[in-house]
Formats: structure tokens, sequence, C-alpha cells
């Protein structure tokens, strides 16, 4: 008989936020579905009311959905195991439910809530990643001789815990493996005993080492770079944080970074993912991301730019696409955020683009720029529409530094902050005949005024 097809399933709680944490172990699930062939589960885990809203929903999808984290079932899909929202699934709790109390393995306390009686076994655990793990739930939990209270299944007002609810699921769902952070490693236990007291067989478990922060401590909400929100915000290209986040515990054997998505699924195995804590680096995503931006395709590119600049509100649409081309190909070799892509690339779209203080004030503002400028604009004045291309430009300049017997850098600092408004970009001859002579000739000649 071949083994059952794996099925694995990623459970957030909504609480407004995804964190990176929650994101790699969405993702190391993600991995293990599409290597294997399975299926990949997105299941809400909403049953805590007060802090269940559309938009806590909306951050997790946007987030998966950025990081190119499709699910296979689950909102917005649908599946054979639905609803996926523990919200909508009371009926099936209740029948669960049912069957405990049929066997007389629960009991209402004092105060009215459910409670499972915990068989108290040695559980031996084979986890994926952890390895073995004993635990005996008969010994005491502390010196004074106390055992761990039974599980509390479902509170007096009606509404379930966590952990009943969980292994309710995975056993309805036909999850075959729980892939998850290492913070529940302490729950397994119980959640193996309930799991066999509904007559189920417990998934094989494979917990995944915690993130860690600056500090070392365990990376928090608060924590920079903790949001998956926070990449999408600061114009990260989302395959480099996919490809950051498979590095926080899993790693090729030759130790390359930069990986290939495809690669990854063909590479990953859950027995390769490593036992220690990963920690968090917030530089080396930064860098990776540039590499990323670096190596892409100029239509990738275009295509992560374009809303980006439209919500900069940089009119775009009155170009050409050949235009915002030349654009961008100028640009892609320096930026590493695309958040930065609209400042290094207004001037292209507007004439009304900002002069940066400190470039007008060391270069405009210096002795002799406003007749350096005219000149300039006059020599130019000479070349050709036709002929405006950068080799025509370089020489150009070159020419005119020679014959006033002075370095080009003397013309070229002037030239790039009148036509740009900043000292960095492009280089200042590509940036030239991509704006044209028309365009050079009157931003030369205002700056001179200024100067
Ligand atoms: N809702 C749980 C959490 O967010 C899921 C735990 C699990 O994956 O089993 O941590």
């Amino acid at each position: 008989m071949s083994p059952s097809p794996v099925r694995v399933r990623f459970a957030p709680s909504p609480t407004g936020f995804l964190h990176v944490g929650g994101a790699r172990t969405a993702l190391f699930n993600w991995l293990y579905a599409r290597h294997t062939g399975g299926k990949f589960i997105l299941r809400i885990e909403d049953t805590d009311k007060a802090r269940n809203t559309v938009e806590a929903v909306q951050v997790i999808y946007d987030g998966l959905k950025w990081l190119g984290l499709d699910w296979d079932e689950g909102p917005g899909i649908g599946g054979d195991c639905g609803p996926y929202f523990q919200s909508e699934r009371d009926a099936v709790y209740v029948n669960y439910l049912a069957k405990l109390e049929a066997a007389g393995k629960v009991y209402l306390d004092e105060k009215g809530a459910t409670r499972f009686k915990a068989p108290r076994q040695l559980i031996v655990m084979e986890d994926l990643v952890c390895g073995r793990v004993e635990v005996d739930r008969s010994k005491p939990i502390n010196p004074l001789g106390d055992l761990e209270p039974d599980p509390t299944i479902r509170r007096p007002d009606g509404s379930w815990i966590f952990h009943f609810v969980n292994v309710v699921d995975d056993i309805e769902m036909g999850i075959t493996h729980v892939i998850r952070g290492e913070d529940h490693l302490s729950n397994t236990p119980k959640h193996i005993e309930l799991c066999q007291a509904l007559g189920a067989t417990p998934p094989k478990y494979a917990h995944i080492p915690l993130i860690l922060n600056r500090s070392g401590g365990k990376m928090s909400k608060r924590d920079q770079g903790a949001s998956v929100q926070q990449y999408i915000d600061e114009g990260y290209a989302p395959e480099a944080v996919a490809n950051y986040l498979c590095l926080l515990g899993w790693s090729p054997k030759d130790n390359r970074e930069k990986l290939d998505m495809g690669e990854v699924i063909s590479l990953f195995e859950l027995d390769k993912i490593n036992r220690r804590n990963a920690a968090f680096d917030t530089d080396k995503c930064f860098w990776l991301n540039g590499q990323y931006v670096h190596e892409m395709s100029l239509e990738r590119f275009r295509a992560l730019c374009m809303p980006v600049m439209e919500r900069a509100g940089l009119p775009i649409g009155g170009f050409t696409n050949d235009y915002l081309d030349h654009v961008l190909a100028s640009v892609k070799e320096k930026v590493k955020l695309l958040k930065d892509v609209p400042a290094w690339t207004a001037y292209f779209f507007t004439d009304d683009f900002p002069f940066d203080e400190e470039a007008v004030a060391k270069t405009l503002r210096a002795a002799g720029a406003g007749e350096r400028l005219r000149q300039l604009a006059a020599h130019l004045e000479n070349i050709a529409p036709e002929s405006w291309d950068a080799a025509t430009l370089e020489g150009a300049f070159k020419t005119l530094a020679a014959d006033a017997g002075v370095k080009t850098a003397v013309f070229i600092h002037p030239a790039r902050v009148a036509a740009s408004g900043r000292s960095v970009g492009p280089s200042l001859y590509h940036m030239l005949s991509i704006l044209g002579k028309e365009k050079v000739l009157v931003r030369l000649r205002a700056a001179a005024e200024k100067a």
C-alpha cells in the first residue's frame, strides 16, 4: 500500500498581524506539501471571538499571497473538509465531545467547565525535528507533587479551548504532519492523549525551532522586522523575503543563500530542519533583497515597481512602456528597496521634482556653478536631437571640460543636481539621454538662474 498523501496545514489565530515566525511556519508547511505533492490547507483558528475580525483574517491572506504561499483547501478555495473557520465548526466539536462523553472520558468541574480525564501515561514522541521526546504524564509537574490539571475542553459559556478544537480539526481534516513552532512542543503530549481518546492515530509532528531576535530572546511582535506587512510596506521583493524565511532553520547542504523557490521545493525535507534556534538577521534579509532586485529581469522589476510608483503619485500612465523601461533599467542596479524607486525616478516623470537641500548647497551654490551650467547648456545645444545619446553626451562633456581646462566633474556634478535635484542617481549620461534634449536644456538653464 502506498503511504497516504501528505496533508499539512497552517492554522493561524487571527491577531491582526502576520508574524515572520507564523509566515515561516506557513512556508515550511507549504514547502513540504509542494515537495511531496500533498495538500496545503489553511485553517483559521478564530475561536477567540474578541480578536476575530474580518481585517485580522485579511492580513493573513494578504501576507500568504504576497509570499506566494497558495493553499489548496481553505477560505476562498473550499475543499471537502470545510468550513475552514473554527468559528463555523461548532457542530463538529459538539459531535466529538459527545464521543468523549459516551466513553466517560469527560466531566464537568465545579465551575461548570468541561474537562478531559487525562489518562496520564508515558508519552513518547518521535518528533521529526526534535527527535525522541518522552513526557511522563503520571509524574508531578512541581516539587509540591501536583499533577497537571485535567485539560479544559469547553468553558461554561460554551466556547471551546484551543487544544481540543485543534486536535479535532487535525483529525477531521486528515492532517498527516503537524509542522509548527517549537513553542507548541509542550502542548503535544496533551494533544496526543486527546487524539488517542478520540480513537484516532496522532499525526506525525515536526516542531520547528524558534526565531530569536538580536538580543537572543524569542522574536516578538515588537521586534524590528517581525511583521510581514513591514516588508510589503518597505518595498521588499516577495521572493527575497520568502527565500530569507527558508533559511531560518533550514539550509541546503552547500550553504548557498540565494535559492530559487523551485529548487527549495525539490530539496526540502523535514529531517533537514535545524534543531538549533534561528537568529533573525534584518541586515541579511536586506542584503538578499538587494541581490534579488539586481538580478531579477527588467520585466519583473517593472511589475514590482509600477504599483509602488503609482501609489507615490508618479504620473507614469502618461509615458510609453519603452520610456518606463529605460528609466527603470537606469536605477535597477542602484536601488535596494522598491519603496525608494519613486524618489529615484520622480524627475523622469515630472518637472516639479524636489531638490535635495544639501546637494543644492554643495553644487549649485558653489562659486561659478551658474556660469558652468550656462556654458554646458550652450554646448549641448549643438547636439542634434537624433544624436542625443549617452556616448555623444559623454564626448560633449569631455570636450567642454578639456577646452575649459577643468576636470569633467566640474560640469558633471551641477548638471546632475540641475537635471534631477539629487546628487546620487543613475549614470549621468544615461540619465540625460533618457530625459531628452529639450528637458535637459530647460533644467540646466533654470538651475543656472537659481545658482
Ligand atoms: N492557532 C495555533 C497558533 O496560532 C496553531 C497551533 C498549531 O499549529 O497547531 O499557534
